[in-house]
C-alpha cells in the first residue's frame, strides 16, 4: 500500500497488490473515511496506517455495494451515506449473494481454485457482520464540514448505485470504480454505454488529482485508454453477433483490445462474454 497525501485536505490509499483504493478527507472537525475495503481486519489496518482513531471519523461514504469497498463498513461507529441504490442493493444481497449459504458456496469455491485467497476468504467470514449504509441520498449529496466542502454524485455505469466524490477547493476526484488503471475493469454488474458517458463526466470535472477505484494515481490520459477499450470491446462484439459468431467464435479474435499480462488476465474473456450476452439481450 502506498499512501498519498495530496494536499492538506485529500489522501488516497493506493493499493494495487491488496486490490482495492480508499480515501480520507481531512477537516479541522474530523475525517471522513472513502469506502471500507473488503474486510473489518483491512480496514483497520488502513486507519492505523495513518494514525486516525475511529472516534476522529465524522462520516463514511460507499461509493458503491461490492463488497471490497463496504464490507469494513462494520468497524465504523460514525454514518454511513451511499446512494440509495447502494442501500437498496446490499439489502437485497443480504437475502441472495450475501446469504451465509452463499458465501460457503463461494468459499468451497476459492478452496479448489486457490487455498491462500480461501483461508483470507474463511478468516473474513468468521467475523464478517454486514453493515448496511444509515444516510442515502439520491443524485448528489453536498456536505460541509470543518469549513472543508465535499460532492457525492451518483454517476452509475460501473454498478447503477456508483457515486464518484469530489472536492471542489481540492479539486481531488475519488473515481471510485469508474477508473480501473492498468487493468482489465471487473463489469459484471455494469451498463456499458452508461460507464462510457460516465467517463466522459469524469473528463469535465477538470480534477488535479484522480484517485482510482483500482490501480495507482492516474489522469486522463487513463480515463480515455478505459473508454477506448470499452468501446472498442462492445462495438467489436456487436460486429460478431452481427456477422453471427458464436460466444467462443467472438472470445477467441485475437483482435480485441489488451492490457499487460497481469493478474487479471482471466477478465480479457470474460468481460467480452459478458459484454456478448448483454448485447444479445
Ligand atoms: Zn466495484
Amino acid at each position: 500500500m502506498e499512501i498519498i497525501r495530496i494536499d492538506s485536505v485529500a489522501t488516497a490509499f493506493i493499493r494495487p497488490v491488496e486490490g482495492v483504493n480508499a480515501g480520507l478527507i481531512h477537516t479541522p472537525q474530523g475525517m471522513i473515511l472513502i469506502d471500507t475495503t473488503s474486510s473489518p481486519a483491512e480496514v483497520l489496518s488502513l486507519l492505523e496506517a495513518v494514525d486516525v482513531r475511529l472516534e476522529e471519523l465524522q462520516l463514511v461514504i460507499n461509493t458503491h455495494f461490492h463488497s471490497d469497498h463496504t464490507w469494513g463498513n462494520q468497524e465504523l461507529t460514525c454514518p454511513i451515506l451511499a446512494h440509495r441504490f447502494c442501500l437498496e442493493r446490499m439489502e437485497s444481497n443480504l437475502k441472495n449473494e450475501w446469504s451465509p449459504h452463499a458465501l460457503q458456496a463461494n468459499l468451497n469455491d476459492l478452496k479448489a481454485t486457490d487455498t491462500k485467497k480461501a483461508e483470507d476468504f474463511r478468516a473474513t467470514l468468521q467475523v464478517l457482520q454486514i453493515k448496511l449504509p444509515d444516510q442515502v441520498f439520491d443524485e448528489r449529496f453536498e456536505g460541509e464540514l470543518g469549513g472543508i466542502r465535499y460532492e457525492v454524485i451518483h454517476l452509475g455505469g460501473h454498478t447503477p448505485d456508483l457515486s464518484v466524490v469530489w472536492l471542489p477547493e481540492s479539486r481531488t476526484l475519488y473515481a471510485s470504480d469508474l477508473i480501473f488503471q492498468g487493468r482489465y475493469p471487473y463489469l459484471f454488474d455494469s451498463d456499458i454505454p452508461a460507464w462510457i458517458s460516465c467517463l466522459d463526466r469524469l473528463l469535465e470535472f477538470d480534477a488535479r488529482a484522480i484517485i482510482p477505484g483500482h490501480g495507482v494515481m492516474c489522469g486522463e490520459a487513463e480515463i480515455h485508454a478505459l473508454r477506448d477499450y470499452l468501446q472498442v470491446t462492445w462495438n467489436l462484439t456487436a460486429e460478431h453477433i452481427r456477422l453471427g459468431h458464436s460466444i467462443d467464435e467472438t472470445a477467441d479474435d485475437p483482435a480485441y483490445p489488451v492490457f499487460s499480462p497481469n493478474k487479471y488476465e482471466r477478465l480479457h474473456q470474460a468481460n467480452i462474454r459478458y459484454m456478448y450476452k448483454k448485447l444479445i439481450g
